[in-house]
């Protein structure tokens, strides 16, 4: 088919294969937003299950979740949320140093200047409090608290089970006119002539016909890769971790509004707390550490009784080289992974399920309509993936050799002006709608050590007691804010009670 071409007549049968978070999460986005102008069928197989994964995400998130019409308290009581202000990292930089990663604003940008150039301005002047504390969210997370204040001036995201959250999405979906097939798909059928898409054929011998198929099967990718061969890119050379071992806990202790990710000698761990339990998993680089090893030091860094059995994971990092092909688009893991170390796959469900619906092939799939989603879901994917090599390559650690690998790895060129840009003049900026804001890189850079050797000019034009006045202004407005917060997890127990 030629760019520009416009194929087939109506799109209006639309074949969801898979019900994991992916599949639960396009099913209630498109039943909602496009009501009867779709027919909706989503196919998934209780038999083969879903990946039983995944628990902590981003502030979009919230958003989504108004877009649908879901009432906060309801959701969090389905999903046994939390609320999330961003990420402790422990043992990354260096053994036994700790930094936070928080959602929303620290101090207050310039428009020519973000507030670490005032703030390092500030250092040499002889204020030495913590970049931290003109945060908001960091301070609140590292005392237990949280409220929602007027205006949304408190950026969150939310802890949840993802198991329980695409089952309230059914719900939704199925009420909105879904219709769930259950049984495993034996078969994808390809019209012999255009080499699309025709039906999802079930072992019962069911055949499911479509006009566009979205593949949210998860790591197996049976249609996007399986039937179409889509392709994929490997991206193992910059993020070399490549299993998982996930467990459940009982909570020891009321739930932080925080996620914690604690580095070792061949990966990372993570804790994520719930209202009902704690989520735990490792991962790490099997070139390093064994499956045995990797479970002994997950087991013996957990807090509380195990709930579940460990779950092992196997998992290539990379993307799909065609995220939409043909008529099949790839919605979830089938779309690609990268480690869950910012919290970035079920976002990357939402980026893909919105930006479906902005391109959505109402009258026949335009060859432009694919090129541009391509486009912006690889954008995305690969901003991310910078972000996390980040984590990996800015370290000052060298005890091991996974460490060592990974200080010594080359980087993505875009990685290199970002960082090498920050440390000559302390600026970044953000690109493209990128979902990692000034902020947040600054926090990541600054924690894993990367120091600016200069701040903007503009900032000494400030006298010294404007300079005084400002960050003690900023710090105090935080300090009062925090103080006259709520514990978290009472806060969040009365959030959820209150019907
Ligand atoms: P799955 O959950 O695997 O669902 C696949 C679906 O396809 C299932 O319903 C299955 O039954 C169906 N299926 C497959 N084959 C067939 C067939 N032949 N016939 C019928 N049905 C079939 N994300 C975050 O945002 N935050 C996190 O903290 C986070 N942590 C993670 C940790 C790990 C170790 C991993 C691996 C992932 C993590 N994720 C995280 C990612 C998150 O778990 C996934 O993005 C999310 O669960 C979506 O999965 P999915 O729906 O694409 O796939």
């Amino acid at each position: 088919m030629s760019a520009g071409s416009v194929q087939g007549s109506s799109m209006r049968r639309v074949v969801i294969a898979g019900g994991g978070t992916a599949g639960w999460m396009a099913a209630a986005a498109i039943a909602r937003t496009m009501g009867r102008t779709v027919d909706l069928t989503l196919v998934e197989s209780d038999a083969i299950g879903t990946v039983g994964v995944g628990e902590s995400t981003i502030p979009p998130l919230v958003t989504y979740n108004r877009l649908l019409g879901i009432n906060e308290a309801d959701f969090m009581r389905a999903t046994q949320a939390t609320f999330k202000l961003g990420i402790l990292f422990d043992d990354w930089r260096e053994r036994g140093h700790r930094y936070f990663h928080s959602f929303g604003m620290t101090g207050k940008d310039h428009w020519s200047a973000g507030f670490q150039h005032f703030w390092l301005y500030g250092q040499e002047k002889g204020h030495h409090q913590s970049y931290d504390d003109y945060c908001l969210e960091l301070v609140a997370a590292m005392q237990g608290k949280f409220a929602h204040l007027p205006d949304d001036r408190v950026n969150y995201a939310y802890q949840l089970d993802s198991t329980l959250y695409a089952k309230f999405l059914r719900g939704m979906a199925e009420a909105d006119g879904t219709t769930r097939v259950e049984g495993r798909i034996a078969q994808v059928e390809l019209d012999g002539e255009r080499g699309d898409i025709a039906a999802l054929v079930l072992e019962s011998g069911a055949r499911i016909e479509g006009d566009l198929f979205i593949d949210c099967t998860g790591f197996r990718a049976l249609l996007i890769e399986q039937a179409l061969h889509a392709g994929f890119d490997d991206w193992t050379h910059y993020l070399p971790c490549d299993a998982a071992i996930a467990v459940q806990t009982e909570s020891v202790r009321p739930a932080l509004p925080y996620t914690r990710a604690m580095a070792h000698d061949a990966g990372w761990q993570w804790r994520i707390p719930l209202q009902h339990r704690t989520g735990n998993g490792i991962v790490y680089c099997s070139r390093y550490l064994d499956r045995d090893a990797a479970l002994d030091r997950l087991l013996g860094n957990i807090e509380g009784r195990t709930l579940t059995e460990p779950n092992m994971l196997r998992f290539v990092t990379g993307a799909r080289r065609r995220q939409w092909h043909r008529n099949c688009i790839a919605i979830g893991l089938s779309g690609g992974f990268m480690e869950p170390l910012e919290s970035t796959s079920i976002h990357l469900i939402q980026r893909a399920v919105l930006r479906l619906l902005r391109l959505f092939p109402m009258r026949g799939i335009s060859e432009r309509d694919v090129a541009e989603f391509n486009d912006q879901q690889h954008t995305d994917m690969l901003q991310i993936r910078d972000f996390l090599i980040l984590h990996y390559k800015a370290t000052e650690r060298r005890d091991s050799a996974f460490w060592r690998q990974c200080g010594a790895m080359p980087i993505p060129d875009s990685l290199d002006q970002k960082i090498e840009l920050f440390r000559e003049t302390g600026r970044v900026f953000r690109k493209n709608e990128e979902l990692f804001a000034e902020n947040s890189w600054v926090q990541v850079m600054m924690g894993q050590g990367i120091v600016p050797r200069a701040y903007h000019p503009i900032v000494g034009k400030l006298r010294d007691d404007e300079l005084a006045r400002l960050l003690a202004t900023l710090r105090d407005e935080v300090g009062r804010t925090v103080a006259g917060l709520p514990d978290h997890a009472a806060y969040v127990a009365r959030y959820c009670g209150a019907m």
